[in-house]
């Protein structure tokens, strides 16, 4: 079992992403499922739970909404008299990845907004390239909830483009079996009962500067340039930058970008070169008593500081997380939109593994800039905890792929406030 499942069986409330439902009575009663028309497997339907369905656990004890993947049963349940009553399905459609933002709100305000004015419990689930939206409750519920989040898609799209997004909707037909691909072929509109329209590639085609610009239209302006050149690396020769990158370390330096190459920012000798306009930068490693930059640092420094994307390459113990990690500070405390005020961490560290990262962090924590709060997420470690950080706010995620995007699609983190990676 991952460690995914595992910490989700803890009773958090996880989502998998596309995962058809399945038929299965229902009842109405009590706890989260029973509001979303649901009942748990092993239970009968006054809502007694004999477990046995759910293994050694008891029924009570464990919700479908608590396992690692949320199984929706589909059909409708017998209620007082005998007389069956068929609830109804979830209602399903599809919506572009980058609209997933505005229906969901900073810190999910809109949804829970959509939920409260139209009674429905609504689901998101981000894939690949589009999210899949779940409506659960009565069909006229339904009906205006979706109406709502069209009204919200179509202010969206006016806002950005004049033009409608790209959005279908269907609701399950054949619950047991139909899988995603095969989802397709009972796919209605949202009149629920039109045939869908054949995609226009040509116009999607033609249309794709447009998508690609309402994609990242909501997301937060970004200064990036901190770097003010001191006279005296600003003077010095291409000679000399040359001799002293060759006696430091043999340091070369390439401009990967296509075309004309730019030119290599001269490396400086002394902290204050780079710092002297960040006082508290300064303090932090006067705190730690380093003498002087490191190579790489000293060549990093002018580049980072100036936001030009940089790849840095050096042996371990060579002072290169320093060398992402000032300018970073800096990058997040000097944005026009606060830090408060953007709605999830400026900094994402993104490590190929668990030990990389603890080395980040300890790294990170040994100095304090402005309250800046940092957090590493990785596989294995406590999913609960990590959860309860990110969602109280912090300022940096140091993360394995694993985990962040574990915590990305079940909307515990909203990597579209970061600026600096
Ligand atoms: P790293 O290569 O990033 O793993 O860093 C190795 C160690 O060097 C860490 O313990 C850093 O705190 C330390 N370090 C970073 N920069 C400097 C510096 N300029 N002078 C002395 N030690 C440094």
């Amino acid at each position: 079992m991952s460690d995914w499942e595992a910490d989700s069986d803890e009773g958090e409330p996880c989502v998998s992403p596309a995962k058809p439902p399945l038929s299965e009575s229902r009842s109405e009663t009590a706890g989260p499922s029973r509001a979303l028309g649901t009942r748990p497997v092993g239970e009968d339907k006054e809502g007694r739970g004999d477990g046995k369905r759910w293994g050694s656990r008891p029924a009570s004890a464990r919700e479908p909404w608590q396992s690692g993947t949320l199984e929706y049963r589909a059909r409708g349940s017998f209620r007082g008299g005998g007389r069956r009553r068929v609830e109804s399905l979830p209602l399903c459609f599809h919506l572009d990845n980058a609209l997933v933002g505005t229906l969901i709100g900073r810190g999910g305000t809109k949804i829970k907004e959509l939920e409260e004015s139209s009674g429905c419990k609504i689901q998101v689930a981000k894939g690949n390239y589009k999210a899949e939206i779940k409506i659960f409750g009565g069909n006229d519920k339904q009906t205006k909830a979706k109406m709502l989040i069209d009204n919200l898609v179509e202010k969206y799209s006016q806002n950005n483009t004049g033009e409608k997004c790209i959005k279908d909707s269907f609701k399950y037909k054949d619950i047991g079996s139909t899988s995603y691909s095969e989802s397709q072929s009972v796919v209605f509109n949202s009149g629920f009962n039109s045939p869908k329209q054949p995609i226009n590639w040509a116009s999607l085609r033609e249309n794709k500067a447009k998508y690609e610009a309402m994609k990242w239209a909501d997301l937060p302006p970004i200064e990036k340039c901190f770097y003010k050149e001191e006279p005296k690396i600003a003077f010095m020769s291409q000679e000399e930058a040359d001799k002293w990158r060759k006696e430091n370390n043999n340091i070369t330096c390439d401009d990967l970008k296509d075309g004309e190459k730019r030119h290599i920012p001269n490396p400086i000798h002394k902290f204050e070169e780079a710092f002297k306009h960040y006082p508290d930068i300064m303090a932090n490693i006067k705190k730690v008593g380093f003498q002087k930059p490191t190579p790489i640092q000293s060549q990093a420094w002018p580049i980072i500081l100036q936001g030009f994307d940089l790849i840095g390459i050096a042996q371990t113990g060579t002072g290169k997380t320093l060398a992402y990690l000032m300018p970073g500070f800096i990058h997040l405390d000097s944005q026009p939109v606060s830090r408060e005020k953007r709605g999830g961490p400026g900094m994402l560290v993104l490590t190929p593994t668990r030990e990389l990262a603890l080395q980040v962090e300890a790294e990170c924590l040994k100095y304090s800039y402005k309250g800046i709060k940092s957090i590493c997420i990785y596989g294995g470690g406590d999913r609960k905890g990590q959860i309860s950080v990110v969602t109280k706010g912090v300022d940096i995620v140091i993360a394995t792929p694993g985990r962040l995007n574990d915590l990305q699609m079940n909307s515990f983190i909203n990597l579209r406030s970061i600026t600096y990676l």
